[in-house]
């Protein structure tokens, strides 16, 4: 394990502003403010090699280089904090740890890119990291942090706490703007991206909890040092929550590089009980299912795109062999059906058609159609949804018929290995 960006969790109060100041906190905004130009920051961010720690990676610098190249219009910086992937709990870690570090990172950002207003969008399932953020921007804006002219400087900032209403949707940024204007949340098409037109259609940053938490350290420490963590394309730390059939369960930071088998062996302990390993699914409920011959696999950007896969959100959720695939596959697309925004019909209608197949394999009358059918289904998805959502729930399903083909057929022909089907191994 290694212990940068979540540092201070759990060795700070909170919402102690001394405490935070004497272990560096605001270091990193005063050295900006004082001693750097906005685009000396974005340079200082491209040369660390940052990518987004939201789940698709994007290099966070050349995101800041194209808000900051919006010249000098109205712009707005946001924190996404609506964590709401399965599985995904390492930011709320950020969030309740120290959400100094947090705002931190989104003045620094701001004053990156010219922005004199920030919003935090948290999820409203989060109500203490809601509460937290609100006292800590009180007293923030009592100490001369955020409102005019910041630590005396020609630099002025104030930041709104927003919350969402339970719609997973809504952590996609485009859904997440529509629901800061006060609209319901249904993503927009792409492009044009946010850094060009976003909130209230003017340049807006959207930076995730983890890759924000991460920019007061670069700047107060300099690219260089975090230049030493990871690997050669994926830079610094890796905060992941881990869950399901293993003994040591919760988020921690590992430095990448680190392979999926130590952090489930030497760092969680195994799986519970000794059982067989069945698969892990990495990046929460729409992130791949890996069958044990990946386990070898290191945590890199890279390494994972070379399978086809990303590592998303950190999330990893470890499964036994006493899981049935289909049953698997099922919970995973219902959730997915009930979340879709309904906006564009693949998203809309696939998740609903899946669930039908599923359905007749689970109940005894599927068929080789049907798998057929559940492979075109999500494949048109991944290819043609408007959003992440619609776009990444048919990974888990196109990654469980590659790797579990032998379960599909065994169910077509009416039989449940794990007994978990209500035909219950009896056969056709
Ligand atoms: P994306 O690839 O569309 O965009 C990534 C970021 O880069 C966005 O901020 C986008 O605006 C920016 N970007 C990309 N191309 C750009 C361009 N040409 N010009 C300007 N900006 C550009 O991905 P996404 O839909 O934002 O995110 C998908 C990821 O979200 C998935 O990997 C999934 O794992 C993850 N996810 C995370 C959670 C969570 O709780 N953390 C929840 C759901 C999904």
């Amino acid at each position: 394990m290694k212990s940068f960006v979540s540092k201070l969790c759990g060795k700070i109060m909170p919402l102690s502003l001394k405490e935070y100041r004497e272990h560096g906190g605001f270091l990193g905004l005063e050295k900006a403010l004082f001693y750097m130009s906005p685009q000396e920051v974005i340079d200082e961010i491209k040369e660390s090699r940052l990518r987004g720690r939201g789940g698709a990676s994007f290099p966070t610098g050349v995101k800041w280089q194209l808000v900051a190249a919006e010249g000098d219009e109205e712009k707005y910086v946001v924190c996404n904090a609506d964590e709401g992937e399965p599985g995904t709990f390492k930011d709320k870690a950020l969030l309740e740890g120290c959400p100094f570090q947090v705002i931190e990172g989104l003045m620094i950002s701001a004053y990156a890119v010219g922005a004199y207003k920030g919003y935090i969008y948290i999820r409203g399932e989060y109500p203490n990291s809601i509460d937290l953020f609100k006292k800590a921007i009180n007293i923030l804006k009592k100490e001369g942090y955020l409102g005019e002219n910041i630590l005396g400087q020609n630099f002025s900032f104030d930041i709104e706490v927003r919350s969402g209403a339970g719609a997973y949707v809504c952590g996609e940024e485009t859904a997440l703007i529509e629901s800061i204007e006060g609209n319901s949340g249904s993503s927009r098409f792409k492009p044009p991206y946010p850094p060009n037109c976003g909130l209230w259609g003017k340049p807006t940053l959207v930076n995730n909890v983890e890759t924000l938490a991460n920019i007061p350290l670069i700047i107060s420490q300099g690219a260089e040092e975090f230049l030493k963590l990871g690997t050669k394309g994926s830079k610094g730390t890796k905060l992941i929550s881990v869950s399901g059939n293993v003994v040591n369960k919760g988020v921690f930071e590992v430095e990448f590089g680190i392979s999926l088998r130590e952090i489930i062996y030497d760092i969680c302990g195994g799986l519970e009980g000794n059982k067989k390993l069945k698969f892990i699914q990495v990046g929460g409920s729409s992130g791949a299912c890996l069958p044990e011959l990946l386990l070898d696999l290191e945590l890199d950007f890279d390494e994972f795109k070379k399978h086809n896969i990303g590592i998303g959100s950190g999330a990893i959720l470890v499964v036994d062999d006493s899981c049935c695939i289909l049953d698997f596959m099922r919970v995973t697309t219902e959730f997915f059906k009930h979340e879709s925004c309904g906006k564009c019909t693949t998203c809309r209608e696939g998740n609903r058609h899946i669930i039908k197949a599923i359905d007749r394999m689970i109940y005894g009358s599927g068929t080789e159609r049907d798998m057929q059918i559940i492979k075109d289904i999500a494949t048109i998805m991944r290819d043609s949804s408007l959003c992440g959502l619609g776009q990444a729930a048919p990974i888990p399903v196109l990654s469980l018929l590659k790797h579990f083909k032998d379960e599909f057929q065994e169910h077509i022909n009416g039989y449940c290995s794990t007994g978990v089907c209500n035909f219950k191994g009896e056969g056709k």
